[in-house]
C-alpha cells in the first residue's frame, strides 16, 4: 500500500487520539527500524520503554513461535505451566509474594488500586484516600487516568472515581501533611517517565516507606515504565531497598507483547477472594511465554548491567553536549537507560528533525527529550545517536 493511502486509511478509520509523525514503520531489527519506504531508524524510543530486547530477538520471536503453534489462549479457569513458571519467577525478582497478571500498565495499576481499596477497608470503611505524585502517570482507563494527577489527561472524563489526592513529587513534607488514617496507600513511580524523567533524591522513598508504616497505608510502587532492567536494577526501587507492599510493571516485561502485572504480599493480597477481579486475556500463554523468554534474555545477557553501563556511557556523552548549546540543554538525568534531557525549550522541533535524521526519540512533560531505547545496544549505537542529535542541535 501507498504510503499515502495507510495514512488516509488511518484519518478516515481510526480515531483521532493521536498526533503520529508522518512516517509508516514496516519491520525492525535490534535497535533499527525501518519504514515502507526502506529508510532506517535508530529507536531509541522502543516503544516507549517496551522493547527491551530490541526488535526481532531470536529468542522472543522463538519463544513466541513455539507457544502459538501450541496454544495462544486458554481461559484463566485451567492452570498453565507457563502462567505458574512466570509466576515464580517474578515473585523471585520482585521480592513479593503473588502476582495478577494483566495486559497493560494501566491494567495492571487499576488492579493495584482495587487491591488497596480492598486491603483498607478492612482496617477501616472509611479508609478509602490514594495519593499520587503530581506529574505522574498511571494509565487511561477511568481509575488510573484519576491517579495520573495531570489535568490534561483527566479533562472532559469527570465525573472521576472519588478519594484520590495529590501531593508534588519527591516533597516528604507535602506528603506527610496529607497523610492520615483515612490514607489506604501511596502510589508512586520509582523514578517518573511521562513526567519529564524525574528522579527522587536519595532517601525519598525510604521516607515514603515510613510515613506508610506510620499510618498503615500500602506503598504502591508502579515500575511500569522505570521497571524490568532498565535503570540498571531489575526495579527501580531496588535502588534504595525499598520494600513496597505493591508493585506494578508491564511495558518491557513482554518485550512487546502486550503483558502487565501486579504484585503484592501476602498480607495485603488476602484481601482478594476469588472472583474479586480477574481477566479474559491476562497471562494468557502466549503473552507468558514471551515474557518467560524476556527474563531469561535479561538474566542471560545482563542486561541491567549493560543498561547501567551504556546508560553512565550516554549520560556522559549528553553532558558532553551541554557545553556545545548552552542555549539548548539545561539538564542532563536519568538512571541507566532511562535518561531525560530538559531543554529551554519545547522539544517538539528537535524531536521532528531527529526523525528525519534517522532516530526515533521522543519528547515529554513539553520540554524534556527521553530516551528509552532497548536494553542490549551498545557504545556504538550511543555514539550514533549522538552524532543524529549533534547535527540537529546546531540546526536547532
Ligand atoms: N504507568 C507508567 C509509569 C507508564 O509510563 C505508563 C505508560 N506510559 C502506564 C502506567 C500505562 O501503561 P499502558 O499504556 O500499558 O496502559
Amino acid at each position: 500500500m501507498e504510503k499515502s493511502r495507510v495514512i488516509e486509511l488511518d484519518q478516515t478509520c481510526y480515531m483521532p487520539l493521536f498526533t503520529r509523525y508522518p512516517i509508516v514503520l514496516s519491520h525492525g531489527e535490534g535497535p533499527y527500524v525501518y519504514d515502507t519506504a526502506g529508510k532506517k531508524y535508530l529507536d531509541f524510543l522502543a516503544g516507549i520503554a517496551v522493547n527491551a530486547l530490541g526488535h526481532g530477538h531470536p529468542r522472543l520471536v522463538e519463544a513466541i513461535a513455539d507457544q502459538a503453534k501450541k496454544m495462544i489462549h486458554c481461559s484463566n479457569l485451567y492452570y498453565t505451566e507457563g502462567q505458574a513458571q512466570l509466576a515464580q519467577k517474578l515473585v523471585q525478582l520482585s521480592g513479593l509474594d503473588k502476582v495478577f497478571l494483566a495486559n497493560s500498565g494501566a491494567e495492571a495499576n487499576e488492579g493495584a488500586i482495587k487491591l488497596a481499596r480492598k486491603y483498607a477497608k478492612r482496617i477501616s470503611q472509611d479508609k478509602v484516600q490514594i495519593i499520587t505524585a503530581e506529574h505522574s502517570f498511571h494509565g487511561r482507563t477511568l481509575a488510573t487516568v484519576t491517579a495520573t494527577a495531570q489535568p490534561k489527561y483527566q479533562h472532559g472524563y469527570e465525573p472521576l472515581p472519588g478519594g484520590f489526592r495529590y501531593v508534588p513529587y519527591n516533597d516528604i513534607d507535602a506528603l506527610a501533611t496529607v497523610m492520615s488514617e483515612k490514607t489506604a496507600a501511596v502510589m508512586l513511580e520509582a523514578i517518573q517517565g511521562e513526567g519529564g524523567v524525574n528522579i527522587p533524591d536519595q532517601g525519598y522513598l525510604s521516607q515514603v516507606r515510613a510515613l506508610c508504616d506510620k499510618y498503615q497505608a500500602l506503598l504502591i510502587l508502579d515500575e511500569v515504565q522505570c521497571g524490568m532492567g532498565r535503570t540498571g536494577k531489575m526495579f527501580a526501587y531496588q535502588h534504595e531497598g525499598v520494600k513496597p507492599d505493591i508493585v506494578t510493571m508491564a511495558k518491557g516485561l513482554g518485550g512487546g507483547m502486550p503483558i502487565g502485572a501486579v504484585l503484592g504480599t501476602n498480607q495485603v493480597v488476602q484481601a482478594f477472594s476469588p472472583g474479586d477481579h480477574g481477566s479474559t486475556f491476562g497471562g494468557n500463554p502466549l503473552a507468558c511465554a514471551a515474557a518467560i523468554a524476556v527474563l531469561a534474555v535479561m538474566e542471560e545477557e545482563k542486561l541491567p548491567e549493560n543498561a547501567q553501563k551504556i546508560g553512565q556511557y550516554m549520560m556522559a556523552a549528553l553532558e558532553g553536549l551541554k557545553p556545545k548549546y548552552p542555549q539548548l540543554i539545561q539538564t542532563v538525568r536519568g538512571q541507566g537507560l532511562m535518561i531525560g534531557v530538559k531543554l529551554h525549550k519545547p522539544g517538539k522541533d528537535i524531536v521532528n528533525a531527529a526523525l528525519d535524521a534517522g532516530a526515533l526519540i521522543n519528547c515529554t512533560n513539553g520540554d524534556v527529550l527521553r530516551f528509552v531505547p532497548p536494553l542490549n545496544i551498545r557504545v556504538q549505537h550511543v555514539d550514533e545517536l549522538i552524532a543524529i542529535l549533534e547535527k540537529v542541535l546546531t540546526k536547532a
